[in-house]
């Protein structure tokens, strides 16, 4: 299609599902390449094979209390059990053991294998042991309010898993209770998919790198580096390129170079401005677009597409250079792709409701994504922070969440359940 900035400014929702189409795409045709990493290297990247279990979960019949294993029905029946050894956890179920007699109690541990013949385990504060008969009896509470049934306080061998069952499928993403799943398995090492590359090219005649001391008409290039951290974060391994002028030619060469990356992301020149360069550089390079901006409020000059390369084509986005729109047009249209083209099967970005804990006013027509903070606890209260808008670093930095506005609203009110985008 040819490039017409006012074709395809989208709104957020609709933006959003054309992110979500081309990632659908991607996560079945993309190849990746897979490395084997020890397990302890492993936090964070997304598995490339499965995990099996190498035996059954648990291996054998597993008491989870401390208490006695007997017999459920001769509990019941209210005679004293007579308590005739004890198994702890460790204890070897190799050996031969006799079957446990009627009438009989065991004192069992947590995780120690409940022996043949019992069916239950009950935990010792729920009966009363006589220590001059070593019996124990059922309390008449316990009769009365949770009286034991077979299978009470125990996991029967094969319940978790079955010996050569996946248990953590590829496309996972390991987090520490994976790390500790498939340190059950004994998998020791893990095949990963090889992370993503995503160049960064940041373009813009007032910026200056950080080891050059900035003159008063100059900004740091603070883009690349939140580009580069949020990218790292999500899994990819960012390519930080050499800054580029506000100059067509000059940007179309530094695309080009930077193209033999997974993905190629782009911060500034995205707008309207006379010296905004990306859509016409991208246009240039044969460049394929899905939308040219999206409702959205901060970010609304933000571009995606694809361009041709030697190697296929390569997915881009054009984000706008105000630092929180770049970050946030980052968290709802990069993040889901990346994901995509990690392999890894996370749905983002993520959104959670809060209690608003003020009035927020805006004018209607863009959804909006305030920077806030969500404190803590079962019903979070959020609250928006103070700032200067789209270029305000320093205010945003005491955000930890953005809270969304959906477009038709001009106020919100205190005390009202919101949508909060959490990464
Ligand atoms: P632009 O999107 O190029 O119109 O830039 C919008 C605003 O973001 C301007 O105030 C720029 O100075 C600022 N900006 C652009 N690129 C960066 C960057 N890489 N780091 C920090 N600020 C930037
Ligand atoms: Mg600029």
């Amino acid at each position: 299609m040819s490039h017409d900035r006012f074709s395809s400014v989208l709104s957020f929702l609709e933006a959003t599902a054309v992110v979500r189409e081309h990632s659908a795409a991607l996560r079945f045709a993309h190849t990746r390449k897979t490395e084997i990493v020890g397990l302890s290297h492993a936090l964070g990247r997304v598995l490339g094979r499965p995990v099996t279990a190498d035996r059954d979960q648990p291996p054998f019949d597993r008491s989870i209390r401390d208490g006695y294993a007997c017999h459920a029905a001769d509990l019941l029946s209210g005679q004293p059990l007579r308590v005739s050894g004890q198994i702890r956890a460790g204890d070897a179920i190799e050996l031969p053991r006799p079957k446990l007699p009627t009438g009989h109690a065991i004192e069992i541990m947590t995780g120690a294998p409940v022996p043949p013949g019992a069916d239950c385990v009950v935990m010792f504060e729920h009966v009363d042991y006589d220590s001059d008969t070593n019996t124990i009896c059922l309390h008449p509470n316990r009769l009365a309010s949770h009286p034991p049934k077979p299978g009470s306080n125990i996991v029967p061998a094969g319940s978790e898993a079955r010996k050569n069952d996946i248990v953590l499928y590829a496309g996972t993403r390991l987090l520490p209770a994976h790390i500790a799943a498939a340190a059950a398995c004994g998998a020791a090492t893990v095949q990963i998919y090889a992370p993503p590359r995503v160049s960064i090219l940041a373009s813009g005649d007032e910026l200056v790198d950080l080891e050059t001391p900035p003159l008063p008409h100059q900004i740091r290039n603070s883009n690349s580096y939140s580009l580069a951290a949020q990218i790292t974060t999500a899994g990819g391994q960012p390519q930080r390129m050499p800054l580029v002028r506000d100059d067509p030619g000059h940007m179309q060469s530094a695309i080009r170079m930077a193209l033999d990356a997974d993905l190629l992301l782009l911060s500034g020149g995205a707008s309207m401005g006379k010296y905004d360069f990306a859509a016409e550089s991208l246009q240039a390079l044969g460049a394929e677009f899905f939308f040219t901006g999206a409702l959205i409020q901060p970010g609304k000059p933000v571009i995606f597409g694809r361009l041709p390369h030697a190697t296929g084509m390569k997915y881009f986005f054009a984000l706008p250079g105000n630092p929180v729109s770049t970050m946030v047009t980052f968290s709802l249209f990069v993040h889901p792709l990346l994901c995509a083209l990690a392999g890894d099967d996370n749905r983002v970005p993520r959104f959670a409701l809060a209690r608003l804990s003020t009035e927020v006013r805006v004018s209607p027509g863009l959804t909006r994504f305030l920077p806030a903070t969500l404190d803590g606890g079962l019903e979070s209260d959020v609250t928006p922070v103070e700032w200067q808008g789209s270029g305000d670093l320093a205010n945003t930095a005491a955000a930890n969440c953005f809270l969304v506005v959906p477009p038709d609203r001009e106020s919100l009110a205190a005390g009202e359940t919101v949508s909060v985008l959490l990464n």
